[in-house]
């Protein structure tokens, strides 16, 4: 395998995002293929003994076994690190794979973690209900105030972790201001940046240690596949995640990676349009609803600081109506958009959060986290703006609004 043209890090770093996001991290065959090779093997074979047991010692560069390493897998992993900035990337099988991994590669018992109140239902069940099992303490707080995250700091708070904007109830938080108070007590920050994407909003330029993804979401983008990835420092991800990940096995699929890496290549144009798709169906649901949390409008109560740290809003946001009897009424009056809890699809997906996605969830911290009975999440994908509102239009009308 060769890498194409000016992959080593002094020319990839000079190229532009567009750049990165078609061509970061491919290597070619003797073939000379375009497109990036899709490597389905779980082995490797050696041309004698000696190269067996040298690549084993670490004395031979070269792949052992597909848990371990695999080029397409690789290569995915290259071009994620260019697009987010960050020395090192190791792929997982699913976003969960990737918080999982991200946390429990670095706490052990008696470690303190402070986490985002809202957040995606499995990584409240991760802070609320696994790490505790292990001896790891948790608090939670309200993520849009970093003195929440200041005051809940003890001598033994190894991690910050939480998502901006947070599913479903789009709060941000101030990376600025939170990764300052971490930096300054040896804190590390996970960041989940599922919802952004390195397209709108790299943490790492605010100071995150951590950037860790469900790729099944915007990076992969047409609803195919599961995957997720960790992004971090060399020394981070070589010394603390791969051994954890190598021995514990949450590893990408070749053919899931090789999706992902096609999925990359049109990211920047999806996410800057269904952004923009997601501004005009939020425009005409306001004042509709009763209440819109859509970090792109400038009723917002943090659309300012979604835009200072965000280049476009994204195309998922959230609104509420009276209760779950309006929600699932608005979802049956659906003709276009479907009712689907997945996000980051091409494709408009509606869901109620608190019936789905937060259904693990118990009810009273659900209420406390915002995901109330009549919310109801919104992925706005690309079809014409203008049929999806004709489709919100009578949902609404059927549902009483
Ligand atoms: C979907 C999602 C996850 C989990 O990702 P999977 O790929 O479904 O495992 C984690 N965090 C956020 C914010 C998500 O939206």
């Amino acid at each position: 395998m060769k890498r194409t043209t000016g992959q080593d890090r002094s020319v990839t770093a000079h190229w532009r995002p567009a750049t990165r996001a078609v061509r970061g991290g491919t290597a070619r065959t003797e073939y000379g293929e375009t497109s990036e090779a899709l490597f389905l093997t779980s082995g490797y074979a050696y041309d004698c003994a000696g190269d067996a047991a040298a690549r084993f010692a670490g004395e031979q560069a070269g792949m052992t076994y597909s848990r371990l390493q695999n080029p397409t897998v690789e290569m995915l992993e290259q071009r994620i690190a260019l697009l987010e900035g960050a020395e090192a990337c190791r792929a997982t099988a699913t976003g969960m794979a990737a918080m999982t991994a991200a946390l429990l590669c670095q706490l052990e018992t008696g470690d303190h973690v402070v986490a985002g109140r809202a957040a995606f239902g499995s990584c409240r069940w991760l802070t609320d209900t696994l790490l505790p099992k292990f001896g790891i303490a948790t608090t939670i707080v309200d993520a849009r105030d970093p003195q929440a995250f200041f005051d809940a700091v003890r001598p033994e708070t190894k991690v910050f972790f939480f998502e901006t904007p947070a599913n479903p109830t789009m709060d941000i938080v101030d990376l600025a201001a939170v990764c300052a108070i971490a930096r300054e007590r040896g804190i590390r920050t996970v960041v989940d940046n599922a919802f952004a994407t390195p397209a709108l909003q790299r943490p790492m330029e605010w100071g995150a240690d951590i950037v860790a993804y469900s790729a099944t979401k915007m990076m992969d983008g047409q609803g195919r596949v599961l995957a997720g990835a960790i992004c971090g420092t060399e020394d981070f991800i070589l010394n603390t995640l791969l051994p954890f990940h190598r021995n514990t096995g949450p590893t990408l699929s070749a053919f899931n990676a090789w999706v992902v890496l096609k999925g990359l290549e049109t990211l920047d144009l999806r996410i800057r349009r269904q952004s923009e798709n997601a501004l005009a169906v939020g425009r005409f649901l306001e004042g509709r609803v009763p209440r819109m949390l859509h970090p792109g409008l400038p009723s917002h109560p943090q659309h300012n600081l979604a835009m200072r740290q965000m280049d476009a809003c994204g195309p998922i946001f959230a609104f509420e109506v009276a209760d779950r009897t309006q929600a699932h009424a608005l979802l049956d009056g659906l003709g276009l958009i479907d009712i689907s809890n997945n996000i980051g699809d091409s494709r408009s997906l509606m869901t109620h959060p608190s019936s789905t996605t937060h259904s693990g969830v118990a009810a009273e911290k659900r209420e406390e986290m915002g995901v109330t009975e009549g919310l109801l999440r919104l992925n706005v994908g690309l079809e014409d703006p203008a049929d999806l509102i004709e489709d919100l239009g009578s949902a609404l009308a059927g549902a009483g609004l």
